[in-house]
């Protein structure tokens, strides 16, 4: 399952976010029995409006969306990459996530202290990346002292030398890795090092619930670095995600309304997360249930398939494929057989964003 690991200076309301991530997810535990929830990790699903649609066509008894997990990661001081605080140890938890949600504070409030004395979303962004690109020259270093040996006699330990000089030289100059342009050929080499400031990254800026459907001038800030980074910014507020996990449907319409939004952020968060990382959803859709699967874009069929168990994948015969617009257009799956828009597709097709797949298998 895809991981997300949330990051961020202490005091800007991470554990805020992450608890009212955990309060989702032991709400929706009853649909995943088998799910063992590590302490620091939320298991959440990704909105996604077709399900409904689907359930109701296909008269289902349940609904199961896909899914992400949320790490909270804390401990990510200034000071981090040389061991302080947690030191190394968030580094390798940070090291296991596909991708890295970073909370700005982007709040007033007096009574909340900031480490740095004030609310200062571009310095904070930049404590933080510092530490990771820190991190990271002092591992691309390490890697560079085992292959400068073997480059004396091999031609493929020169190649990685030079590239591992070129990182080294651009994480000098504070760059991350992935502001930095790499053939694929120079990625390949440099993957296995699993770099933290590789990771893409969404900025959460977490704001009061006055500044949730408006945005403030410190939104503004972290959208300024995030536009140079090529990355994205959710705003959310994690207070109110805390706020309405205690209340009733009904009243938490009225809290949103009253906020002039439609959701605190939380949502939108997800979403995000999910296709910052490329990933599609194709569906399965019975009478049983309507559920969403998760693969990567660019996945065959057979792969597809080897998702929901590894035994489809080996005993793929075929898929019956038909796309959630044709389907919802036709009403019915019956319809969409007579009309010719369920196609047998087979072990060659790349399943599209949306498909709806039943899987043929011995
Ligand atoms: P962490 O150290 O990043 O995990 O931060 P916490 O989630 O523990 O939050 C630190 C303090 O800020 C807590 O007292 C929260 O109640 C408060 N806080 C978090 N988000 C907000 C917010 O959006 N507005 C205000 N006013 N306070 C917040």
């Amino acid at each position: 399952m895809l991981r997300a690991g949330i990051v961020g200076l202490p005091n800007v309301g991470k554990s805020t976010l992450f608890n009212a991530v955990v309060a989702n997810a032991k709400a929706e535990a009853a649909n995943f029995p088998f799910c063992t929830i590590e302490p620091n990790v939320g298991v959440v699903s990704v909105p996604d409006e077709r399900l409904e649609v689907l359930a109701k066509i296909s008269s289902a008894k349940q609904i199961v969306p896909a899914r992400v997990e949320f790490v909270d990661i804390a401990g990510l001081v200034q000071g981090a990459s040389k061991g302080e605080g947690l030191g190394n140890q968030f580094l390798s938890n940070i090291r296991e996530t596909d991708a890295i949600v970073h909370v700005v504070r982007c709040f007033e409030d007096d009574d909340v202290i900031h480490v740095s004395g004030s609310v200062g979303p571009a310095r904070d962004i930049e404590v933080i990346n510092l530490e990771l690109v820190l991190a990271d020259l002092a591992q691309v270093e390490r890697r560079m002292e085992r292959t400068k040996k073997q480059a004396r006699a091999n031609k493929d330990a020169q190649y990685e030398m030079t590239v591992l000089e070129k990182v080294a030289a651009e994480l000098n100059e504070g760059k991350s890795v992935r502001q930095i342009k790499l053939s694929e050929e120079e990625a390949e080499i440099i993957k296995p090092l699993t770099l933290l400031s590789a990771k893409k990254i969404i900025y959460a800026a977490n704001v009061s619930e006055d500044d949730l459907s408006t945005g403030n001038e410190f939104v503004e800030q972290v959208r300024e670095i995030a536009n140079k980074e090529d990355a994205q910014v959710v705003i959310v507020s994690a207070q109110v995600e805390s706020e309405l996990v205690e209340l009733s449907d009904e009243e938490r319409k009225d809290f949103l309304e009253s906020l002039g939004v439609e959701e605190g952020g939380l949502k939108s968060l997800i979403r995000a997360t999910y296709d910052l990382l490329g990933l599609r959803t194709y569906f399965t859709s019975g009478e049983k249930e309507t559920r969403a699967w998760t693969i990567k874009a660019g996945m065959s069929a057979p792969q597809a398939a080897g998702v929901i168990h590894s035994d489809f994948e080996k005993g793929f015969i075929r898929a019956e494929t038909v796309s959630y617009e044709d389907l919802v257009a036709s009403g019915s799956l019956s319809s969409a057989k007579e009309k010719g828009l369920v196609r047998a597709e087979g072990k060659a097709y790349v399943v599209k964003e949306g498909d709806v797949m039943l899987f043929l298998t011995n």
